[in-house]
């Protein structure tokens, strides 16, 4: 029988690789010179335009990339009713015959690799090798639910429905793997499914759909409903036709969902305030190579990016570990994602809240190590930059910044660096660059998130392996670990015949 196994990415230091890359970005950087693309509305089977237009910019260039039209009340009802009937009757099909289609959308995303990155680059300023990984993450949850749901399925007695009708709202952060992740697992079990994409990921959100459409999943099964978010608070969340939402965001808006519909199924994936712990007996070149990804990779725009390092003393004031830590992050190129040998290219959004404090304040005792500048006066190109002697209870110990910000703290020992973890609140990574057996063993028993790494990144979940998802102020409402073997398990009703018996 079928065996999962994750799809690879691409190896960029490949000639033959980086010449595919230029060709990306030949083709994408002008897509919408002439002008802009125009996104549409896709309900019960048709492509709608409407009053209200969305605009996004290629903040690399300046250009506006596309407009896209924004569903109203109107539209989200319409919704609502064809994903209840259920026209095409995808809840019908065996798990057998989904599976088959969801893994010829698998092949669609193989397919379209290069015009997803080209459009992620443009829409989000998302660097190729970072949207390489999350196709290869997307096409790994096309075969991954599927197959997990079989495995479920195969238990004795047990009898699995489709819920119903599931509402996805997706993040710009993953524009891609995430919605994909959300849309795949609602609809392997049967369900249908209505995509509210970020209102910064539209085009992406457009390009993911067509992959389903294009692969054989109708457009009354997968719905493409572009709305802001208060509407969709309003009404689609209000609805009780909606049977269950995904939901990545922030913790605010779960903690408003389950407020406003406690009876809802809700798996939501929330912030985190992800640690790297570096002990006096780790390798501190891996140490420092781990943490610089971590932290700045997409520019910290990740819920699982390090945004705390925490050193223990002697790691702390070995001059020349901080020597390289400044050498290795002034190292990274910033600017235009279109020039393909920068590492960090523009934020999607020009720095507010939170980010916005912390580049603006320092707490007593806190100083700047690279303080934070822009590239070239654009204030969507944020360079990386790094805090030394935060300490406990201070901003960015305990808030979620979402930025190319780094904290760097002292710990006394492995006891205080876990509890100065612990004490955020958060609990999605963490990381400990060790490589004492003990110190492992202390750190997994004691750090409280859901996903702990050991000598790794704290970033790049991959399917199956590394299960994604938190706990605490991370997850909220029932959610269960992304790409595990358990996450289809709710989005269907089980009953078990020997109960009714
Ligand atoms: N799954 C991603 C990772 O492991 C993070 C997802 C997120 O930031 O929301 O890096």
């Amino acid at each position: 029988g079928y065996i999962f196994k994750n799809e690879s990415d691409t190896d960029f230091t490949l000639t033959q690789n980086q010449i595919w890359a230029d060709k990306i970005r030949d083709k994408y950087k002008n897509i919408s010179k002439e002008e802009p693309l125009r996104v549409h509305i896709v309900v019960g089977g048709k492509e709608l335009m409407s009053q209200e237009v969305k605009e996004v910019m290629d903040k690399s260039q300046n250009i506006t990339l596309h407009r896209c039209f924004m569903a109203g009340e109107d539209v989200l009802k319409e919704a609502i009713e064809v994903a209840k009937s259920d026209v095409d009757a995808w809840s019908e099909l065996t798990l057998k015959e989904r599976t088959k289609v969801l893994m010829n959308v698998a092949n669609e995303f193989r397919k379209n690799r290069g015009l997803l990155i080209g459009i992620a680059a443009a829409e989000l300023g998302k660097i190729f090798s970072e949207s390489d990984v999350e196709i290869s993450e997307a096409i790994d949850f096309l075969n991954f639910y599927p197959y997990s749901l079989k495995k479920l399925n195969e238990l004795d007695g047990i009898k699995l429905e489709e819920k119903g009708v599931g509402l996805v709202i997706s993040p710009w952060n993953f524009p891609i793997a995430i919605a994909v992740g959300g849309v795949a697992a609602a609809l392997a079990c049967g369900n249908r499914v209505i995509l509210k994409p970020s209102s910064d990921a539209l085009l992406c959100g457009y390009m993911l759909c067509k992959c389903f459409w294009d692969a054989g999943v109708s457009k009354n099964t997968l719905q493409f409903i572009p709305t802001q978010g208060e509407l969709a608070g309003e009404f689609l969340l209000k609805s009780k036709d909606i049977d269950f939402v995904i939901f990545t965001g922030s913790e605010k808006t779960a903690y408003k969902m389950l407020k406003n519909r406690p009876e809802i199924h809700l798996s939501a994936e929330t912030g985190g305030k992800d640690a790297t712990i570096v002990t006096a007996l780790s390798d501190r070149d891996q140490a420092i190579k781990n943490v610089v990804a971590s932290a700045f990779n997409n520019s910290g725009q990740k819920c699982s990016a390090t945004s705390l390092l925490i050193l223990e003393r002697e790691v702390y004031e070995d001059e020349e570990f901080k020597k390289m830590l400044i050498d290795a992050t002034l190292s990274l190129h910033v600017g235009s994602v279109w020039d393909t040998q920068n590492r960090i290219s523009s934020l999607v959004n020009i720095p507010s809240g939170n980010l916005k404090y912390a580049l603006e304040h320092l707490d007593d005792g806190e100083e700047w190590l690279i303080a934070p500048s822009f590239e070239d006066s654009n204030p969507y190109m944020l360079k990386p930059s790094i805090r030394w002697g935060t300490k406990k209870g201070d901003f960015c110990h305990m808030n979620e910044l979402f930025g190319p910000v780094l904290s760097v703290m002292c710990a006394e020992d492995l006891d205080d660096a876990l509890s100065l973890v612990n004490s955020t609140g958060y609990g999605l990574t963490s990381g400990i660059e060790s490589l004492d057996e003990r110190e492992v063993l202390k750190f997994k028993e004691n750090l409280m998130a859901g996903n702990l790494y050991i000598n790794r990144m704290t970033t790049g979940a991959v399917v199956l392996r590394q299960p994604f998802g938190g706990m605490g102020k991370s997850a909220i409402g029932s959610g269960k670990k992304a790409g595990g073997f358990n996450y289809v398990s709710q989005f269907v009703n089980i009953s078990c015949d020997f109960l009714s018996e």
